[in-house]
Parts: structure tokens; C-alpha cells; sequence
């Protein structure tokens, strides 16, 4: 698809963010180009239109930058997986490990109904850590999880 390298050119590389040693990808650049950032959203739309999803979920912060426009654009809820202390309402926690230390989301108590098919939004999936916690709560509150989509598959890995 031709709409790819539209996409990845606009991702900038910041060295040595948020510290040393690591190479940050920047999709602010991305957003920055209303025809590549309209590109990603419509490609994650053609592929999840018609598929019966009525919740898409999207992880704190950039999930909700992506989240969003796919959800109206679907016809499903938005639903924001947060980080700790930030839901004003009753909420589930899901406790995941990172490389030093440890990490939670939490989602809104009744955001999702038990047999909900069930789209997971990030910007870019690394070791899959931030991904699976985030399945966990969708499928400890009934939801069936169909896929989770990124922007960004981290180079080391396939680099898509
Ligand atoms: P994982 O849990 O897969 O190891 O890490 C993915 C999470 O870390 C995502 O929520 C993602 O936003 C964030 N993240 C890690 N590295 C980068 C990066 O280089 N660029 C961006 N935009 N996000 C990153």
C-alpha cells in the first residue's frame, strides 16, 4: 500500500529520548501532515469497518489521538484506558511489568458489556507489555478483544 511510506516518512527519530541510548519515534510529526495522518486513520478504518466492533479502546496518551477518529468513523464507543488515579468513576486496575519496575491501566467500570467485540488503539507496540494489560482489562470486563492496532511496529522488530 502506497500510503505507507506517506506515513512512515513523516515519523521523526529523536535520539536519546526520553533518555539516553533510546531512540524515540515521534508521530507528532505525523499529525503535523492532515494527508498522512488521514491516510493512517482511513487505513485502520477500511480494515475494521463492517467487523462488528463496538468499543474501541485507546491507551493513554497517544491511543487517544488514534482512537477517536477510528471509533466515529466505525460506528463504535470510545473508551479511554487510563493511567492510575486519573477515572473520576469506579474503575478496574491491570497491573503490567516494564523493563525496571511497573505499570498500570485502569478503565472505567461499565464502559464495556459483557460479549462487546473489543478494538485495542496505541501508537506503537514495543515488547506488547502495554498491549496485553490492556487486552486483560477488555477481557476481565466480558469483551472479546478482535485485534489491536498500531501505527508503529518498533524497528527492532519487523519495522512496519
Ligand atoms: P510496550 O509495552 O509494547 O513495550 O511499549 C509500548 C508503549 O510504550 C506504548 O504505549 C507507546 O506509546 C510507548 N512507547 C515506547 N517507545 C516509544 C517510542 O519510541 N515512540 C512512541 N511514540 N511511543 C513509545
Amino acid at each position: 500500500d502506497p500510503r505507507i511510506n506517506s506515513i512512515r516518512t513523516k515519523i521523526r527519530l529523536v535520539p536519546n529520548f526520553p533518555k539516553q541510548g533510546i531512540d524515540f519515534l515521534d508521530i507528532t510529526t505525523l499529525l503535523l501532515d492532515p494527508k498522512a495522518f488521514k491516510n493512517t486513520i482511513d487505513m485502520f478504518v477500511e480494515r475494521y469497518k463492517n467487523k462488528n466492533i463496538s468499543v474501541v479502546a485507546g491507551i493513554e496518551a497517544r491511543g487517544f489521538i488514534f482512537g477517536p477518529p477510528i471509533a466515529l468513523a466505525i460506528g463504535a464507543k470510545f473508551v479511554p484506558l487510563r493511567k492510575p488515579r486519573k477515572l473520576p468513576g469506579e474503575v478496574i486496575s491491570e497491573e503490567y511489568t516494564l523493563e525496571y519496575g511497573s505499570d498500570c491501566l485502569e478503565m472505567h467500570l461499565g464502559a464495556v458489556q459483557r460479549g462487546e467485540c473489543a478494538l485495542v488503539v496505541d501508537d506503537l507496540v514495543a515488547t506488547g507489555g502495554t498491549l496485553c494489560a490492556a487486552m486483560n482489562l477488555l477481557e476481565r470486563a466480558g469483551a472479546e478483544v478482535v485485534e489491536c492496532a498500531c501505527v508503529i511496529e518498533l524497528p527492532a522488530l519487523k519495522d512496519r
